[in-house]
């Protein structure tokens, strides 16, 4: 039996533009292989900007 939660990354979404983590969320790595891509509002821009996934949580 699988563990719960073992597929399940944290993951952080990267504003682009600034480079700001603006939102975490958690993905299941075994259902979903591509990378994040996502628009967003960013309060740094203080506009919609595209927020890629990073797993590095500072
Ligand atoms: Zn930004």
């Amino acid at each position: 039996m699988a563990k719960k939660g073992e597929h399940r990354a944290t993951l952080g979404l990267v504003c682009t533009v600034c480079k700001n983590r603006n939102y975490v969320t958690q993905r299941n790595k075994i259902n979903t292989v591509e990378k994040l891509l996502l628009k967003k509002y960013c309060k740094h821009c203080r506009k919609i900007t595209e927020h890629r996934e990073s797993e590095k949580l500072k």
